[in-house]
C-alpha cells in the first residue's frame, strides 16, 4: 500500500506532464462526470496537490479533480496519444499537446469547485498533508497535545489520516524507533521534549523517504550498511519495518513484531522501552 511519499512521487509525474499546459481534451468514464469535459477543455492545469492518499489536480478557473486510488488505481503518463499496455479500465484521461495523463482502475473520482473542497467527506476529516501542506514541528506538537489525539496510542494515532495525512505502516515503525517511543505510549505520557522529537521525526522521515524514493534509514547508516556488504535495497532502507528477529542498527537489541489493531507493528524493545 503506497504511503504519502509514493503518492507524492506519482503526483510529481502527473504534474510534470500537465502543469502549465492547456487541456486539449479530457475524458471521464463515469457518466455523471461527462458533462464536466466541456467545461474543463481549454483550461490550464495549475498543479497537482496531494492530501494523504488522494490527489487534487488543480485547474484554472477554480476547478479541482479529486481522485483517490484506493488499492488498485494507477496513474500512467504517456506521450500524447499513446496508451500503456495494461488490462486495467481507463477512468480518466487528460490530454495536452504533448502528454496524456491516464488514470486506470480508480473508482473515486470527482470534479469539485475549489471553494467546496472542504465539504468533501474524505478531505474534510484529513489532518495536514506532510508533503503538500508542510506542517511545522510546533503545529504537530500542538496537535499531539490536543484533546482528540493526546490520549490515543501512538501506534494507532500515526496511522490515523485525521491526525496527519501521509503516514502508513513503514513510516510509522521507523518514526517511533527514531523517536525512541514505544508504540503503546500516548502523547499525554510523553514530555514536551519527546513530543518535539516525535514531531521532528514525522516530518524528517516522510521528507527523506520522498527524496530517496523510500530509503528511510539515515544516509550515514545506509552508507555504512552498503560498505558492510548490504546490497539489496530491502536490507538497508529500514531499521525496523519487516525486520523482526534481526539486529537493530542503533543498539544491541533485536527487532520484535506485535499485532496491533490488526496490523503488524515492528519495534525495538531496547530503543523503545515500554515505560
Ligand atoms: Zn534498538
Amino acid at each position: 500500500m503506497p504511503e504519502g511519499p509514493e503518492i507524492r512521487l506519482a503526483a510529481d509525474r502527473v504534474q510534470a506532464a500537465l502543469a502549465g499546459r492547456e487541456i486539449e481534451t479530457i475524458e471521464f468514464a463515469f457518466e455523471h462526470l461527462q458533462p464536466f469535459a466541456d467545461r474543463l477543455r481549454g483550461r490550464t492545469v495549475n498543479c497537482v496537490d496531494t492530501r494523504g492518499k488522494a490527489m487534487l489536480t488543480r485547474i484554472d478557473g477554480g476547478w479541482t479533480i479529486y481522485s483517490h486510488n484506493q488499492l488498485y488505481g494507477r496513474w500512467y503518463v504517456c506521450a500524447r496519444g499513446r496508451t500503456p499496455n495494461t488490462g486495467r479500465q481507463l477512468r480518466l484521461a487528460i490530454h495536452n499537446d504533448r502528454h496524456s495523463a491516464l488514470l486506470y482502475s480508480a473508482s473515486e473520482i470527482d470534479v469539485l469547485r475549489d471553494d467546496r473542497l472542504h465539504e468533501h467527506p474524505f478531505l474534510a476529516r484529513l489532518g495536514p498533508d506532510l508533503l503538500s501542506e508542510n506542517p511545522s514541528v510546533s503545529e504537530l506538537v500542538e496537535r499531539l497535545q490536543s484533546q482528540p489525539f493526546r490520549g490515543r496510542q501512538l501506534a494507532a494515532l500515526l496511522l490515523d489520516q485525521g491526525f496527519v495525512a501521509g503516514l502508513g505502516n513503514y513510516l510509522r515503525a521507523e518514526i517511533l524507533t527514531l523517536a525512541k517511543l514505544h508504540p503503546m505510549r500516548r502523547p499525554r505520557d510523553c514530555s514536551k521534549a519527546q513530543l518535539r522529537h516525535l514531531a521532528q521525526q514525522i516530518i524528517r522521515l516522510t521528507r527523506r523517504s520522498y527524496r530517496t524514493r523510500g530509503i528511510v534509514n539515515p544516509p550515514s547508516l545506509v552508507a555504512r550498511l552498503k560498505a558492510a556488504g548490504y546490497t539489496r535495497r530491502e536490507q538497508y532502507r529500514f531499521n525496523t519495518y519487516g525486520r523482526d528477529g534481526e539486529h537493530c542498527h542503533f543498539c544491541d537489541g533485536t527487532i520484535e513484531q506485535a499485532q496491533i489493531g490488526g496490523r503488524k507493528m515492528y519495534f525495538c524493545p531496547t530503543c523503545q522501552p515500554g515505560d
